[in-house]
């Protein structure tokens, strides 16, 4: 499954809850009993903060579902 289509089920599942303007817990799609704090440019799940180690120096920015997850709750929860 690609990040969009990941990100877009982890919002239609109601997996995203904002805590702050900019805080946000999302629900792990693999481990309903984890969760994952983000914010809009930064996550802490693994695939975030190895992000940078497999695609060092290539001027990439970071990318994981749960930003992208935050981007389209965003924009059908417009505040
Ligand atoms: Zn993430």
């Amino acid at each position: 499954m690609n990040t969009i289509r990941k990100a877009k089920k982890l919002v239609e599942s109601g997996s995203v809850a904002q805590i702050e303007d900019d805080l946000f817990q999302i629900k792990s799609s693999s481990d309903p009993n984890k969760s994952y704090f983000v914010t809009s440019d930064t996550c802490e799940c693994h695939g975030f903060r190895n992000f940078y180690k497999f695609h060092h120096g290539k001027g990439l920015k970071a990318n994981c579902s749960h930003l992208e997850a935050i981007r389209i709750f965003k924009q059908e929860n417009p505040s």
